[in-house]
């Protein structure tokens, strides 16, 4: 079908769904703390969704049993919510989505439970700004994989971190999973140019170690081969027709985080 192309009023309805990801997600993070078991998270997804009238993209995906991913410390993505309880220290990964009248956000976060060691919150921030440079080199007239290289080049600049290459991100809009495969590596300058209308979820991985991972028995959960600690971090963001960039799934727009990069967001959502 190629890259769907989004009217003004259906990125309105995707802004909708995102910012109840966004604030969804900015609970969850709140709750984040040594003791609190990942089935926990779930619920409090679960009722603000319902809270919302929104329904979850993520619910029966494939069969996927939660509303949320939750994945700790070597579990990268995919992770199924259980009992099990967060200990201090742990990173724990979010991925969260909702639908408003057919339209989608996406969006993810990591974060660590009580203390910080150092090197991990190095890790998050640097999967975090990655994702940022992502959408700020994912402009109107750029090339798909210019956001490729902005995402591996802050990487590299940062350390010796693993880019998971089996998983990225994609377009998102009357349904979650849409062309284009947005990949986090590769050489700029590639693939279809970035259009008013489109919006795309822009999701680097990382680990500490090796990027290679495997999936658990439960067949959901990816994890790092070498069992390193890992991050992921995600914002679906759209192309508006002033070719201004606006971040659906962040609270302020993206205003804050792009802002700090040059980018100005779009005003017409
Ligand atoms: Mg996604």
């Amino acid at each position: 079908m190629g890259i769907q192309i989004k009217t003004l009023d259906q990125l309105r309805l995707m802004r909708k769904a995102g910012l109840i990801v966004g604030e969804t997600l900015e609970l969850m993070r709140e709750a984040v703390v040594p003791g609190i078991t990942t089935n926990q998270l779930n619920e409090i997804a679960v009722k603000n969704l319902s809270a919302n009238q929104a329904k979850s993209n993520f619910l029966n995906y494939h069969g996927f049993p939660a509303v949320i991913c939750a994945s700790v410390n070597e579990e990268i993505v995919h992770g199924i919510p259980n009992n099990r309880e967060i200990q201090d220290g742990d990173i724990v990964s979010i991925d969260f989505g909702a639908i408003i009248e057919g339209w989608h956000g996406d969006a993810a976060f990591s974060t660590i439970a009580g203390n910080k060691n150092a090197d991990d919150q190095k890790l998050l921030d640097t999967c975090e700004e990655s994702m940022w440079r992502g959408i700020a080199a994912g402009k109107a007239g750029a090339k798909l994989t210019d956001i490729s290289f902005a995402i591996e080049n802050y990487i590299r600049s940062q350390g010796k971190y693993g880019i998971l290459r089996e998983y990225g991100g994609h377009g998102i809009g009357s349904e979650m999973h849409q062309e284009p495969h947005v990949l986090n590596f590769g050489a700029s300058g590639m693939g279809p140019e970035l259009k008013s209308g489109m919006a795309l979820a822009i999701e680097p991985m990382i680990t500490k170690g090796s990027p290679v991972t495997k999936v658990l028995a439960d067949e959901w959960t990816v994890v790092s081969q070498d069992a390193s600690r890992g991050a992921h971090f995600e914002h679906s963001y759209a192309l508006l027709a002033d070719g201004k960039p606006f971040v659906l799934t962040a609270i302020d727009g993206g205003k804050a985080k792009l802002g700090r990069l040059g980018i100005e967001i779009s005003e017409l959502l």
